[in-house]
């Protein structure tokens, strides 16, 4: 008997589009002996299959097993059709320009195997080619201006293919097929040195002799300009910070390939997988002691380097003929965002940058480099960027209706969300910036556009005066629904979020500051918490923050805070004979000293005391280079007590901690070694913390959020006392702890929500 002949169709959602899909799920069909067809739609890829019924099972199983690398398949929806009866073979079709719903735009790549093998294959036609790509690497949502994602709708559209292309193009069976980038030296973007004429080859020698000779060199990439110096170059390394106006703050570095990376800091196996994945993040990894051929000014006081790898074919053949490591550090002067735009670049980067190396493919959406490091072997990022973003990310809910999260202000990033997919935008950076606030605004309608999401509830944060809650409340002008979500809560779901959980748990929430329910900054937050409610059930004990916003600017400010609780007077007291008191009093009167029991400023008020510094050039410094002086060799913690207030939050005294810090500063124990019992101790108070509201709540589980905790030294403590202690611990790691992970635990939060109000009407 004749096998049953059925037709199929398939919805194929997840990120199938601009990835080779389509020529993959064609062979696979023809290998099938299948007939019907491939195209994309707005909600992915559709396929409709006909052949017998062993044959469509087997295409089934294989498309997951088989499906190409940069493909991510996040459900296959079958239904089946009456079949045709006509054997008319396989195609693939153009574009369905319907919009019904959400698409996903793949991240950019980094240059992959293949496309590296032709790179530099002298018999190769893009042999040297710097803008070499294929469907499994190359730009993507920089290069995308609207979607379905077609090359006429990327910024390549004025890169008309020339025979040879529009071939590989057009061929099924070919690497490129349907890879919109796709050009070689006749047809695509060139590469252009300024006041120099030549190939390509001859520039890249070119930049490689100026960058040798210690100039500074403008990279465009593919997120925005990059500014080159020699990594080993002094001269270079201070002039390229002065002209920056950078005082402190490291630069990243590109080496060539692992070895180099190797001899330069130390590589966990993590932080090789991190290093050498296609989203190419700068990681940040111990410096080899002693440094030796990295210039000071690179990472100065630093026991760090971020390094990162080549990604883009320019990168890989400037790194060959540079043949050391390399400073690759956003082009802007201080804290501007990154400059993207060709003109824009010129001007703003004229003053810095001798020379700059450029190309006549416009970069639409600014993107910045990703920072991630490792814990426990699991990568951990800290900015989720180029490489990532737009990467939709489960929720461990359903929203009822589309939600944005509009983020925190300095680390901001926006959220879209719809039915359990979320999708983080890249880093953008301080909002209080016209041009980055510009770039936010406009970057929430873009990837509105390019998902197909169109928010009805906008969720913000409670801080009044935070650009990213005025924004929210402009837009439920125009008739959006606002849902306020507090800041350490929105911390918690964005962990729970990254771990698939709906909670609950007892949320640790360290950060700098953010705004409390009470109207007070909070930052040492112990809160049991799901993805709708939060309670406070502990904190820091608050102190004064003497100037506000100043004391973040002023450590030492904080110093003076914990030590008039204290009645004490430090060293560091007579580093500002007439301040000190001023300031002292000033907390004493509660004026213009608002109270905080933010764990950003307790590691401010130590880092001080121990002369790590009295004054930073950018937020969490003084919390980062306390973290790194740390001597883990050394023996000992402090101990703080805990306030309990019957039905109020417990309080811990961080001034504790501070009194046992002046007190080994006063045995003249030397500062590492404090550095470390201090962390201890704060760990400590942690998990005692944890556990008192264990026993009240009986949760077992803790998820550990906010700034403090990119501070891997106190979360690897945390995390030990607490399992010790036989608690599940959960951590991040796709999402930032920092502000940067805000928005999509607030749309996490307004999607519950929204969800639990959808069921009650
Ligand atoms: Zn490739
Ligand atoms: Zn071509």
């Amino acid at each position: 008997m004749a096998e049953r002949t059925i037709r199929l169709h398939l919805q194929v959602e997840g990120v199938v589009q601009g990835v080779g899909f389509r020529p993959f799920v064609y062979s696979l069909a023809k290998s099938w002996q299948l007939s019907g067809v491939v195209g994309n739609n707005s909600l992915g890829a559709f396929v409709e299959l006909e052949g017998s019924e062993d044959a469509v099972a087997g295409f089934q199983r294989d498309l997951r097993l088989q499906a190409p690398p940069l493909a991510v398949i996040d459900r296959v929806t079958a239904r089946e059709v009456t079949p045709t009866g006509l054997q008319t073979g396989f195609r693939i079709a153009g574009s369905q320009l319907a919009r019904l719903g959400q698409t996903q735009i793949a991240p950019d790549c980094a240059t992959c195997a293949d496309c590296l093998r032709e790179l530099t294959d002298p018999d190769d036609r893009r042999y040297g080619y710097p803008f070499i790509n294929c469907t499994n690497c190359g730009p993507r949502l920089t290069i995308v201006q609207d979607v379905p994602y077609d090359r006429p709708r990327t910024t390549m559209a004025g890169f008309p293919m020339c025979e040879p292309c529009r071939r590989e193009y057009d061929d099924p069976g070919d690497r490129r097929f349907h890879a919109q980038p796709v050009c070689c030296a006749d047809c695509g973007p060139r590469l252009r040195l300024s006041g120099f004429e030549g190939g390509p080859g001859e520039v890249i020698a070119k930049v490689a002799q100026l960058l040798r000779e210690g100039q500074i060199v403008a990279v465009k990439g593919l997120g925005g300009y990059h500014l080159a110096v020699d990594a080993t170059s002094d001269r270079g390394t201070r002039t390229l910070r002065q002209r920056k106006h950078r005082d402190e703050k490291a630069f990243a570095v590109m080496v060539s390939d692992l070895e180099m990376a190797r001899s330069l800091a130390e590589i966990a196996p993590a932080d090789e997988l991190l290093l050498t994945s296609p989203a190419r993040p700068i990681v940040l990894v111990p410096r080899r002691e002693p440094a030796g051929l990295v210039a000071a000014a690179v990472a100065p006081g630093q026991r760090q380097l971020g390094l990162m790898l080549p990604y883009t074919p320019l990168h890989v053949l400037l790194m060959r003929e540079f043949a050391g490591p390399l400073v690759l550090t956003s082009g802007n002067v201080s804290e501007e965002p990154i400059a993207f735009l060709d003109g824009d670049a010129r001007q703003r980067l004229g003053g810095i940058a001798d020379a700059f190396l450029t190309h006549d493919r416009p970069i639409h959406l600014r993107v910045d480099d990703s920072v991630a490091r490792s814990f426990r072997g699991e990568p951990m990022l800290i900015r989720r960027s180029r490489g990532y973003a737009p990467r939709a990310i489960r929720l461990p809910v359903t929203a009822a209706r589309p939600v944005l999260g509009c983020g925190a202000e300095l680390k901001s990033t926006f959220c879209l969300a719809q039915g359990d997919s979320a999708t983080l935008s890249p880093h953008l950076g301080d909002l209080k910036n016209y041009e980055t606030f510009r770039s936010y605004a406009d970057g929430i309608t873009h990837l509105s556009r390019l998902v197909g999401i169109s928010p009805v509830v906008v969720a913000h944060d409670l801080h009044p005066d935070y650009l990213s809650t005025k924004h929210a409340q402009e837009l439920a002008e125009s008739g959006l629904e606002l849902a306020g979500v507090q800041h350490h809560h929105a911390h918690i779901a964005s962990c729970l979020v990254d771990n698939g959980s709906p909670g609950p748990v007892i949320g640790v929430a360290f950060d700098g500051t953010g705004y409390g329910t009470d109207g007070t900054l909070w930052g040492g937050e112990f809160l049991v918490a799901d993805l709708v409610q939060a309670r406070r059930a502990g904190h820091l004990a608050a102190v004064p923050m003497p100037g506000g916003e100043s004391a973040v600017r002023q450590p030492w400010r904080m110093a003076a805070a914990y030590c008039a609780q204290l009645a004490a007077t430090p060293a560091v007291a007579q580093r500002y004979p007439r301040e000190w008191e001023a300031v002292t009093r000033l907390a004493g009167s509660g004026f213009a000293a608002p109270p905080t029991s933010s764990a950003g400023r307790l590691f401010d008020a130590v880092a001080c005391l121990v002369g790590v510094r009295d004054e930073v050039s950018y937020e969490g410094q003084a919390a980062v280079e306390l973290e790194q002086l740390a001597n883990q060799a050394a023996r000992g913690w402090y101990q703080s007590e805990i306030r309990e207030f019957g039905e109020m939050p417990f309080q811990i005294r961080g001034a504790d901690l501070v009194a046992a810090v002046l007190a080994d500063l006063e045995r003249n124990v030397p500062a590492a070694d404090i550095a470390m019992r201090f962390h201890r101790g704060l760990a400590l108070s942690i998990a005692d913390g944890c556990q008192l509201i264990r026993e009240t709540s009986g949760l077992g589980t803790v998820a550990l959020s906010g700034g403090v905790f990119q501070n891997v030294l106190l979360l690897e403590l945390a995390v030990a006392h607490l399992e010790r202690r036989g608690f599940k611990v959960l951590t991040h790691r796709r999402i930032p702890a920092n502000d940067g992970g805000i928005s999509i635990g607030q749309a996490a939060i307004a999607a519950t929500r929204d969800a639990g109000s959808a069921d009650a009407r």
